[in-house]
């Protein structure tokens, strides 16, 4: 167990728009260090800590941070690889979810290396999130503190809900309405395509296939505006889970601009219940516009990963859900 004064060995799996931006925002607190790092064609890993700054430099010239000196090494199954050393505490999961197994096959993989600790993820799909729940007792029993939904939404947006929730007697319906804006698709490609596998006529696996041309066309179509409703939004079950109402009570649908980083419409959960004295009302919980996807998203998953490291530490492991916890401050 690390000294008291020690920082939380950070890893981040998955170097693309969220993984840079939860690298860049560790860098600014001491009780985090951020050793470890995997893309898709290598990974690194220094106990001493990697640094943000020429982390992204080498991603962005040699396209992997398998060139980082010292301890970078490419490799075709840098998960593997990764998961395999020792020294990492806790990791973000800043992985594409494609196909739609993905995350649960890699949490699978950290199950079978036996390594212990706490993983944090910002899933966003319901199914994704169910495959996660089957895992439970195999989470308990390999000493795993996961903690899942913990980006924006499903995350900090959840977790306002199930706070404002306690003003009712009955929730009556949970409204999730976000909008985001980023300057090009190519900075946040998973978080798109897993987007346009929401629109009607597409699936996961349509979505993944697509080309960047494809894409690219799509997104002429509307000005580079998705409009999304009904999403398949583990807000849902991470709600029903906790107690706080039945699933279908919750809806999720947003705006996201390809082309601004101007948000398009301001992020808001809106909470509508029933009081102990029968008065109907919603309370409405809005995000600053000036606040980013990768604000949103990494913050709250920064506290996550504080709090699973606290659970971890008194041998609290499975599953645990956005709506359960509370995230802490992280110095
Ligand atoms: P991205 O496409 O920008 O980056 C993905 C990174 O993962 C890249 O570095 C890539 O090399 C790496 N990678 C891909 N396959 C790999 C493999 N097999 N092994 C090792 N590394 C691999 O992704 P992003 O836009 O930052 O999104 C990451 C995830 O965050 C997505 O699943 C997205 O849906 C989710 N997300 C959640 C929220 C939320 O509020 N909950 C918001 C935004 C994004």
């Amino acid at each position: 167990m690390r000294a008291m004064t020690e920082p939380l060995a950070l890893g981040i799996l998955g170097y693309g728009g969220l993984g840079q931006a939860m690298a860049r925002l560790v860098s600014r607190r001491q009780q985090v260090r951020w050793v470890a790092v995997a893309d898709r064609k290598g990974y690194a890993l220094n106990s001493n800590g990697l640094l943000a700054a020429y982390c992204q430099k080498v991603y962005t010239e040699r396209g992997s941070v398998g060139y980082l000196e010292p301890g970078g090494v490419l490799s075709e199954d840098s998960l593997g690889e990764l998961i395999a050393q020792p020294g990492v505490q806790a990791y973000f999961l800043a992985l594409p979810n494609l196909p739609n197994t993905f995350m649960a096959d890699v949490v699978r993989r950290f199950l079978a290396q036996g390594w212990r600790g706490v993983l944090v993820d910002a899933l966003k799909r319901t199914s994704a999130v169910e495959q996660l729940r089957q895992l439970q007792a195999d989470l308990q029993a390999g000493g795993i503190t996961y903690l899942t939904g913990c980006g924006a939404t499903p995350g900090l947006l959840t977790a306002a809900a199930a706070l404002a929730a306690h003003s009712y007697e009955e929730i009556l319906q949970v409204e999730i309405r976000f909008g985001v804006g980023i300057a090009n698709w190519e900075a946040y490609r998973a978080t798109i395509r897993e987007d346009i596998a929401h629109l009607p006529g597409y699936d996961v696996a349509k979505a993944q296939a697509m080309t960047d041309a494809e894409i690219n066309a799509l997104l002429d179509q509307t000005d580079g505006k998705l409009y999304l409703e009904n999403m398949e939004h583990a807000d849902d079950v991470i709600l029903e889970w906790a107690g706080i109402c039945p699933r279908e009570r919750v809806t999720v649908g947003g705006v996201v601009d390809t082309r601004n980083p101007r948000k398009p419409i301001s992020t808001h959960v809106k909470i509508t219940g029933r009081t102990f004295e029968g008065k109907i009302s919603t309370h409405t919980f809005t995000l600053g516009d000036e606040t980013s996807m990768a604000a949103n998203v990494c913050g709250p998953a920064l506290g996550y990963l504080q709090a699973g490291w606290h659970l971890h530490q008194q041998g609290h492991y499975g599953l645990f859900t956005c709506a359960e916890v509370m995230p802490r401050w992280v110095r």
